[in-house]
C-alpha cells in the first residue's frame, strides 16, 4: 500500500502506447512536481494530455519509464491506496439522483451536514445551493440536468474538498461559461488547490495564469514548459 503522501510527483522518461501493436502515444515524458504545485497541461486535441493523466491515476500502466509519488513507483502499490489519495474530476461531473447533500457527501460518506456545508462554503458553492428551493435538500436528477455546467463543477469541487486528497486531477470542462461564473469557479478552484499537488487539463486562461508550471504537450511530447510569465 502507498503510505500517506505529501504529493511529490515524478515522471521519469515515461513512454506509452495503448495497444501493443499500436504507435507510441507518449514519448519520454519527464517532469517533477513538488508538493502543493499546480501544473497546467495544454496543447491541441489528440496531443496526449488525457493520456498523461490516465497514467498518473493508473487507468493504464506505463509502457516504459516510471511514475514516482513521494519516491514510490506507483506500479508497485495497490490501486486502492493510490486512488484514495487522488481526487479525479473529469469533464462531466458525476451526479446521481439524490439530494445535493448526498451528492457532495459522496466524497466522504460519513460527513455530517455541517461538514458538507463547510466544504461547500470553502469552494464558493454554498451561495447557489442556498438559493435553490430546498437548499442542500434539493433533489437532483441523474446526470444533474437541472444544474448548469458551472454549478456541477462547484459540486465536484465541494465533493473533492471533503475527500481531501493530496493529489488532484482536473480535466476542465470546455463548456462556455460567463465571466461571472468563471471568476467564481476560479475562486473555488484556488481554495480547493491550496496545499495539494494538482494536474489540470486547462481550458480557461485564468487557470493557466495561476499555474506554477505549464506543460505544452504536442504529439505526445512536452514541447515547452514554464509559467505564464515565461511562456
Ligand atoms: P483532447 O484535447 O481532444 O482531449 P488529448 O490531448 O487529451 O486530446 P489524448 O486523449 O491523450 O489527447 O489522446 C492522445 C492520442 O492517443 C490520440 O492520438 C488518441 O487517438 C489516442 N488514444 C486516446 N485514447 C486511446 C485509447 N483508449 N486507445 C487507443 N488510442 C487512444
Ligand atoms: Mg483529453
Amino acid at each position: 500500500a502507498l503510505p500517506p503522501i505529501r504529493g511529490d510527483v515524478r515522471f521519469n522518461d515515461v513512454s506509452f502506447k495503448y495497444d501493443q501493436d499500436g504507435p507510441m502515444i507518449l514519448h519520454h515524458i519527464n517532469f517533477h512536481a513538488t508538493p502543493g504545485q499546480s501544473i497546467a497541461l495544454v496543447g491541441p486535441t489528440g496531443a496526449g494530455k488525457s493520456t498523461v493523466i490516465n497514467l498518473l491515476s493508473r487507468f493504464y500502466n506505463v509502457t516504459e519509464g516510471e511514475i514516482l509519488i513521494d519516491g514510490v513507483d506507483i506500479s508497485k502499490v495497490t490501486l486502492k491506496s493510490l486512488r484514495q489519495q487522488m481526487g479525479v474530476m473529469l469533464q462531466d461531473t458525476f451526479i446521481f439522483s439524490g439530494t445535493i447533500l448526498d451528492n457532495i457527501r459522496y466524497g466522504k460518506l460519513d460527513a455530517t451536514e455541517e461538514e458538507v456545508i463547510a466544504a461547500a462554503k470553502v469552494v464558493r458553492a454554498d451561495d447557489f445551493i442556498r438559493h435553490l428551493k430546498n437548499g442542500y435538500h434539493t433533489e437532483l436528477q441523474e446526470r444533474g440536468s437541472t444544474l448548469s455546467a458551472g454549478q456541477r463543477q462547484l459540486i465536484a469541487f465541494a465533493r473533492t474538498l471533503l475527500a481531501d486528497p493530496r493529489i488532484l486531477i482536473l480535466d476542465e470542462a470546455t463548456a462556455a461559461i460567463d465571466t461571472q461564473t468563471e471568476i467564481l469557479l476560479q475562486q473555488g478552484l484556488n481554495a480547493l488547490l491550496k496545499g495539494r499537488t494538482s494536474f489540470i487539463i486547462a481550458h480557461r486562461l485564468s487557470t493557466i495564469q495561476n499555474a506554477d508550471q505549464i506543460f505544452v504537450i504536442d504529439h505526445g511530447e512536452i514541447v515547452e514548459r514554464g509559467n505564464h510569465d515565461s511562456l
